[in-house]
């Protein structure tokens, strides 16, 4: 990595006693900064604002740094000024949105941008982003279409939904849904599943800022059909479920299912919706991976109204799909919100083209990123810790030890959280056990500072590094020269 353009004015270019130091009129011009030949040659590239920008910023802090005695004349040579201006404007124009490689062992990690989109959808995105497109338009009738007739067609055939409709994130399908049909009424939750998701989302407060009054019932572990019998009134409109998405109640539990409680709610006129969080649309269970329910299965079970998110084990981008009967998905829809929470054109293309996938279960392990890493079968994560370790162990040579070892990982973002992944990858420790844990800050930091950083964790004075997510070991292996410690 370049070193930071600061060490012009700090680190190894401060002056030490014996090299001469610059004073502030000594710095050049701006306007003789820019008609360097050199500098010439950037304005070319880049234009004059952003050049003369960056020389201003470079010059004023170099200002400061002569006036307390801190600037070498070397540094503000031509050279050596030329050369800063040059790195930092490079600098401005890195993306702070950078590709990294997942090696925490879970592959859905909401930090890291969660699910990763397929080939299909990526290509589709590209070709409908660059023209204009039909996304509000009827192109059968030549007039003003509706965006989610997009991808409603689709969802309702691949969850047997009467209707369908997207927003932005799944918080803000909860959102609309418990808006539109519970504003200024009551809802009733059991207390087994008042969530929080993470970050402000918690189900208690979602409710509040959808202007519903929350009604808790039951306890912490055993909610019972009379809970929900019991608490329902004039004022009620709506029953919900919440997929305890991140945490499991174990022990003496006992919740009510999805059809029960529909039984109660429709024998009353009151519908039902079930927040599943991260929505699998095809039998995980089929995969050798841990169950997970499915919209489909909800809605045979009566349920009203599903949401769950795109971008968690359905692969694709960030969204939220709401599906259920025309009734109430209708009310949803048309609630003035919508529109405040509707869905960009930009994940609308990916989501279409990651739902098209599943019209090809077959092919699905291989053409969706997130099953195919879930499903990566464990010979596979072994072999590519074989293949990285001598490299790794070369590079950190005596002051660290490399070993492939045995790993579990998590499927991540909150879905099936007590269940673990069995996968293989790199244990690290520091062969000095005084220091240790500054030693492997250290190296987490060197990887992290790579052209792609690598993110790894630690767990008992160790660097993990789990390799499921890393289906080309080169990606690593050709970093690892430039590993500086
Ligand atoms: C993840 C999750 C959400 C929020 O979904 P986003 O797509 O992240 O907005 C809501 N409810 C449950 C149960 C979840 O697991």
């Amino acid at each position: 990595m370049a070193r930071p353009p600061e060490s012009v004015v700090h680190g190894s270019q401060a002056p030490s006693d014996e090299t001469p130091r610059a004073q502030a009129k000594d710095l050049p011009a701006i306007d003789r900064l820019l008609r360097l030949s050199s500098v010439g040659a950037l304005v070319d590239e880049h234009g004059h604002t952003l050049v003369a920008d960056t020389a201003r910023a470079l010059l004023s802090e170099l200002r400061t740094a002569a006036v307390a005695g801190r600037l070498s004349q070397s540094a503000i040579e031509s050279e050596a000024l030329t050369r800063t201006l040059h790195t930092r404007v490079q600098t401005r124009l890195v993306p702070r949105m950078r590709s990294v490689l997942n090696l925490t062992g879970t592959v859905i990690h909401t930090n890291l941008g969660r699910a990763l989109l397929a080939d299909e959808a990526l290509k589709h995105l590209l070709a409908v982003m660059q023209a204009p497109n039909n996304l509000e338009y009827d192109l059968a009738t030549g007039s003003r279409g509706d965006r989610d007739s997009i991808v409603e067609n689709l969802l309702c055939e691949l969850t047997g939904a009467e209707a369908a409709t997207v927003v932005n994130n799944n918080a803000a399908a909860v959102l609309l849904t418990i808006a539109a049909l519970a504003r200024g009424k009551e809802v009733i939750v059991s207390r087994g599943e008042l969530v929080e998701i993470g970050g402000a989302f918690r189900m208690p407060d979602v409710m509040e800022s959808a202007g519903a009054r929350l009604v808790e019932v039951g306890t912490t572990n055993r909610t019972h059909p009379h809970d929900y019998e019991r608490a329902i009134n004039e004022r009620t409109a709506l029953l919900m479920k919440v997929h305890t998405s991140n945490y499991a109640v174990q022990g003496f539990t006992s919740a009510v299912d999805e059809a029960t409680l529909c039984g109660i709610a429709h024998a009353r006129g009151l519908p039902v919706a079930t927040d599943l969080g991260s929505g699998a649309l095809i039998d995980m269970a089929a995969y050798g991976l841990p169950r997970e329910p499915t919209p489909q299965e909800m809605l045979k079970a009566g349920c009203d109204v599903v949401t769950f998110s795109g971008d968690k084990l359905l692969g694709g981008p960030q969204a939220g799909l709401i599906v259920g009967t025309k009734e109430a998905v209708g009310r949803i829809r048309k609630f003035p919100m919508k529109r405040a929470l509707r869905m960009s054109k930009l994940p609308l293309a990916a989501l279409e083209a990651t739902l098209m996938l599943y019209l090809r279960p077959e092919r699905l392990a291989q053409d969706l990123p997130t099953l195919r890493l879930l499903t990566r079968p464990l010979a596979d994560i072994e072999a590519t810790a074989r293949a990285v370790r001598p490299e790794l162990q070369a590079a950190l040579s005596a002051r660290y030890t490399v070993e492939c070892v045995p790993l579990q990982g998590q499927i991540g973002s909150g879905s099936l959280p007590v269940e673990r992944l069995p996968s293989a990858g790199l244990a690290i420790a520091p062969v000095e056990k005084k220091g240790s844990g500054r030693a492997l800050d250290a190296l987490a930091a060197a990887l992290r500072h790579l052209p792609t950083p690598v993110i790894g964790r630690i767990a008992d004075d160790r660097l993990i590094l789990d390799c499921r997510c890393l289906e080309d070991a080169d990606k690593l292996t050709n970093q690892i020269p430039l590993l500086s410690l």
